[in-house]
C-alpha cells in the first residue's frame, strides 16, 4: 500500500512538473530624454508574459537577446534628435506670440512622435522576427526578478518544478502538456460536432489519433489560414467524398469560420 502511494505521489509529481504560465508578447520602446543633458537616446525591449507582472522579467535579459536591434534603434534615435520642448513664455498664455510659438512647437512635437513611433514599431517587428526565427523553436531560459526560471518555447511561457531537467526532457514534457490540452479541447469540441457523430455511426472513417497529433503539432494548434485558436476543426484538403484520405498531408487545422468560407467557395 505504501509502495502504491509513493508511486502515485511520484506520478503526481511528474504530472505537475511543467506548468504553462502564459503567452509571450514582445513590447518595444524607443525614446530620447532630450530635456536632461545627462540622458541620451535609449531603447528597450520587454517580454510581456500574460499572467505575470512586467517586473518579473528583468530588462537586462532582453537587452542581451536583442542587442543588435536595440543598437540600431538607438542610432535611429540619435538621428532624429531630442523631443522638442514647449518653452515657458512670460507674455501670457493668450498672447498671439505665445499661440504662434505653441503651435510651432506642438507641430514639431507631433512630427517627433510620429518618427519615434515608427522606430518603436520597426524595433518591435525586428524583435518579433528575431524571436520567431531564432528562439521560437528552442527552449529559452529567462531568470525572473523573483529568481525563478521561466522557459519560453514557441510563444508560450512555462515553469518547471525542478531546475535540473535537460532541454530535451523539458521539451518532451511541454509536448506532452500541449498534447493533453489538445485532447481536452478536441473532446469538448467534438462532443456535439456533426463529423464526430458521423464517425461514431460509421458513416465516415475516423481520423486516426496519431494523424491528429501530427497535424496539431505541424499546424501549432492554430488555424492555417488566419492563425486563430478558436473552434478548430480538422479539414480534409481533398474531401473524403472526392477521394481524399485520412493522411497527415491531406488534413489541416482550420477554424470554424475559415472552414465554412472554404466550403462556401467550393460550392
Ligand atoms: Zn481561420
Amino acid at each position: 500500500m505504501g509502495e502504491y502511494n509513493s508511486l502515485q505521489n511520484w506520478q503526481t509529481k511528474i504530472k505537475m512538473s511543467v506548468k504553462k504560465i502564459g503567452r509571450v508578447t514582445i513590447g518595444a520602446h524607443a525614446y530620447y530624454s532630450g530635456g536632461r543633458s545627462s540622458e541620451g537616446p535609449s531603447a528597450s525591449v520587454d517580454f510581456k508574459v500574460q499572467a505575470m507582472s512586467w517586473s518579473d522579467i528583468p530588462g537586462e535579459s532582453c537587452h542581451k537577446l536583442f542587442k543588435d536591434e536595440l543598437t540600431a534603434a538607438i542610432e535611429h534615435m540619435k538621428q532624429i534628435g531630442p523631443e522638442p520642448k514647449i518653452g515657458n513664455y512670460t507674455g501670457g498664455s493668450d498672447s498671439e506670440d505665445y499661440k504662434a510659438k505653441y503651435k510651432a512647437y506642438k507641430a514639431a512635437g507631433d512630427e517627433y512622435k510620429l518618427k519615434r513611433d515608427s522606430i518603436t514599431n520597426e524595433l518591435k517587428n525586428r524583435c518579433d522576427e528575431k524571436y520567431d526565427n531564432e528562439f521560437a523553436n528552442t527552449i529559452m531560459r529567462i531568470r525572473t526578478a523573483k529568481h525563478k526560471d521561466v522557459f519560453f518555447y514557441k510563444r508560450n511561457a512555462y515553469c518547471f518544478d525542478r531546475p535540473d531537467y535537460s532541454d530535451e526532457e523539458m521539451l518532451l514534457q511541454i509536448m506532452d502538456l500541449e498534447d493533453e490540452e489538445r485532447r481536452k479541447f478536441e473532446r469538448l469540441r467534438n462532443k456535439f460536432s456533426k463529423a464526430e457523430q458521423e464517425e461514431k455511426s460509421g458513416k465516415r472513417p475516423a481520423i486516426p489519433e496519431d494523424v491528429r497529433i501530427a497535424v496539431w503539432r505541424r499546424d501549432e494548434g492554430k488555424c492555417t489560414k488566419c492563425g486563430s485558436r478558436e473552434n478548430l476543426e480538422y479539414d480534409h484538403i481533398i474531401p473524403i467524398s472526392k477521394g481524399g484520405n485520412n493522411t497527415v498531408r491531406n488534413i489541416e487545422l482550420l477554424c470554424e469560420a475559415c472552414n465554412r468560407s472554404k466550403r462556401d467557395n467550393i460550392q
